[in-house]
């Protein structure tokens, strides 16, 4: 089966075309300032990159943009668009609405909307290249897979904020949660380096990229995560603050005179790894810094590095045990350095790590995933690269085939 895989921002579309049947990459691409002028991006495995700047007044123009190169020219992969048997949307925000992927239909794209006050900057981006694409193909089936879904299964007393129970029900202010595709991936892939499926573990999952978020996973469900009502709660990120005293919300707006939108914009983009180092949010020059001796940037990933270890024993207290942690994304993925410090003085929880491994597994080598703790280590620690799109495609698929059957 081929599946279009679309992930739409606010000013820019990144597409995936993959074949489910052979796990294969058909192409993949972006478009870039849509709204603005238009650049398309698109990669062939085995050719070389194709870029062109193409007008794109909305998502409509985009989309129509990846249809053409996908199925005309010198980079088309497929000769008709009826090829196409499904397109999977990643969909940010689904409040408590949605606990798994869903066939989009008129209603499911009614919730979509109504999530948009939870969820403002990216659900109305993901329903305009939802849009597009009942637009532009009108016969394909469109499958949404929502960032928030594999939260659902968190219990009450962990997704409540203590504010006037009320306000919950009416504004809907609790935890939801993030990078849900991301950590249902790994902790599924687990079952397949421990020998066990995931409905008989107790599993961490760190997701440290430039957003970052950890879920505790329990028996295949998530009873915890770090982010909450918005991705802006938990650890401290690139240029997210992660959890703070809400009391300084206040007293920036009184100090610097913040409106509601300037404060987000300082949590949201200035804080974070670049706002402690006054460096850089990207762990490339990050660890240039710390090498070079830059003590703000060694504060700013000693914090984060903190921060994981601090859930780590939060989580394995709410499971009341774990037996894997996972580390995936970016800076989980590559950097080694950092899992070393998260992981250091856990040798109480039986969390031992393998040094040699650890270093192995790092930027710009070869091996991208395995075990980092010692034999002896009553927890194993993993890396997973993770695949969002992967999980979405599978997804697609399953709901697509259920469809025909
Ligand atoms: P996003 O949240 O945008 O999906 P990613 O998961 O791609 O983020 O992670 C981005 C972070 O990962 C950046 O800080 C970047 O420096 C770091 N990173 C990504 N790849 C590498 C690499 N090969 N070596 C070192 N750091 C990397």
């Amino acid at each position: 089966m081929k599946i279009l895989i679309i992930n739409s921002g606010s000013s820019s579309l990144k597409y995936q075309l993959f074949n489910t049947d052979t796990e294969e990459i058909l192409a993949k691409g972006l478009c870039e300032r849509i709204g603005i002028d238009g650049r398309l991006k698109h990669n062939v495995p085995g050719k070389d990159a194709y870029e062109a700047n193409i007008p794109m007044t909305t998502h409509l123009d985009a989309i129509k943009a990846v249809i053409d190169v996908l199925t005309n020219g010198e980079y088309a992969v497929v000769d008709d668009l009826s090829e196409i048997n499904a397109i999977g949307h990643r969909v940010l925000h689904g409040g408590s609405k949605f606990s798994g992927s869903v066939l989009v239909d008129d209603k499911v794209i009614d919730a979509i909307r109504e999530c948009i006050p939870l969820g403002p900057l990216h659900n109305p981006a993901n329903l305009m290249g939802i849009e597009a694409c009942r637009e532009l193909m009108p016969n394909t089936p469109n499958v949404a897979v929502f960032d928030t879904a594999f939260h659902a299964t968190i219990p009450d007393y962990a997704y409540m904020y203590a504010v006037p129970y009320e306000d919950y029900e009416q504004y809907g202010i609790r935890k939801y949660g993030f990078h849900g595709t991301s950590h249902r991936f790994v902790s599924k892939q687990v079952a397949k380096y421990m020998n066990k499926p995931a409905e008989e573990l107790k599993i961490i999952t760190c997701h440290i990229g430039n957003g970052s978020s950890i879920a505790a996973v329990l028996n295949g469900k998530c009873v915890d995560t770090t982010m909450g009502l918005t991705p802006l709660d938990g650890l401290p990120m690139g240029t997210r603050t992660g959890s703070i005293d809400p009391a300084i919300v206040g007293l920036l707006m009184e100090k610097k005179g913040f409106t509601t939108k300037e404060v987000d914009n300082y949590l949201n983009k200035k804080s974070g790894m670049l706002g402690v180092s006054g460096v850089s949010s990207d762990f490339r020059d990050l660890t240039a810094a710390i090498n070079e001796g830059n003590q703000r940037a060694l504060l700013a990933v000693k914090m984060l590095s903190y921060s994981i270890k601090r859930y780590i024993g939060a989580y394995t207290a709410a499971m009341n045990g774990v037996d894997a942690i996972v580390f995936t994304a970016g800076v989980g993925e590559n950097i080694s350095y950092m899992r070393e410090w998260a992981l250091d003085g856990l040798d109480y929880l039986g969390i031992k790590l393998d040094k040699e491994k650890n270093n192995a597994l790092a930027s710009f080598k070869d091996v991208k995933d395995g075990f980092i703790s010692a034999d002896d280590s009553k927890v194993k620690v993993i890396v997973i690269p993770t695949n969002e799109e992967l999980m979405i495609a599978t997804d697609t698929k399953e709901i697509v085939e259920a469809l025909n059957k």
